[in-house]
């Protein structure tokens, strides 16, 4: 048996058996940790309130045979400001989910952790729109997992003109010259079988530009025009699901509270 303490983010919880509960743990060094917090319901108050979904806590938890138990754990921060709003709620909640669907155990997901840290605390202690915060948050996870779009010009002519188109599903910019090709012409095919594309102005290439490559502490260190945010919100979020091709309940929660506020 071993003892291990680490810092950690439960991105999920769920009871189990009758007395039980499993937690996920988002860590730097050891990536994803499910720990099952024995007798959680007469685990110390303390204990229980850092199992918290979203509790950023610094946990002691027993290990056998690739098992772990949670020992003790201590508060290190709690995103109390994610409680303003129903919004800002659902996206704390999404960024969990899908951080939980991305990591993978026994791996250095540091840059991931960095990024649902940040975020939660965009969406609790600072006025930023949620819809922004999201969107951020969606594009570079996809860059940070592996998925990051090729944007540095068309992909089938090298040339940039102003006006570019997103190929989402191949990941890549196609330039507007390039996005009708005659029959037979280079790229025609390809272009073909491509299906989702979306029309991308110069402000909103240079901010997904800048999302993707800026220092981890730098990525909400910048503007989108006002006009431009909801296409910038409906672009990075149709790129992440589509690269993870699937859907997430929190997200169709968000959208659904999205709508009945306005
Ligand atoms: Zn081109």
């Amino acid at each position: 048996m071993t003892m291990l303490t680490f810092p950690a983010l439960v991105i999920r919880e769920c009871d189990y058996a009758e007395n039980d509960k499993l937690i996920t743990l988002l860590t730097a060094e050891r990536g994803k940790i499910t720990v099952c917090a024995k007798g959680a319901k007469s685990l110390r108050n303390k204990d229980m309130a850092c199992s918290q979904l979203l509790c950023y806590s610094e946990f002691t938890v027993r290990e056998r045979g690739g098992y772990y138990t949670l020992s003790e754990a201590s508060l290190i921060r709690q995103f109390f400001g994610l409680g303003r709003s129903l919004e800002r709620n659902a996206v704390g909640s999404y960024v969990a989910e899908v951080t939980a669907e991305v990591c993978v155990e026994n791996s250095d997901e540091s840059e991931m952790l960095s990024l649902a840290l940040n975020t939660l605390h965009m969406l609790s202690e600072t006025d930023r729109e949620p819809d922004l915060i999201k969107a951020v948050f969606e594009l570079r996870c996809a860059a940070v997992t592996g998925f990051c779009p090729e944007l540095s010009g068309c992909a089938i002519c090298g040339k940039e003109d102003g006006r570019s188109y997103l190929d989402v599903m191949n990941g890549r910019l196609v330039c507007s010259a390039c996005f009708n090709p005659e029959p037979g012409e280079a790229g025609a095919e390809e272009l073909a079988t491509a299906r989702i594309i979306l029309p991308l102005t110069e402000g909103l290439l240079n901010a997904m530009r800048y999302v993707v490559s800026c220092p981890p502490k730098r990525i909400f260190s910048f503007s989108v025009a006002e006009e431009e945010r909801e296409d910038f919100s409906r672009v990075c979020e149709k790129y992440l699901i589509n690269q993870l091709e699937r859907s997430f309940p929190t997200l169709e929660f968000y959208h659904r509270i999205k709508a009945m506020s306005l």
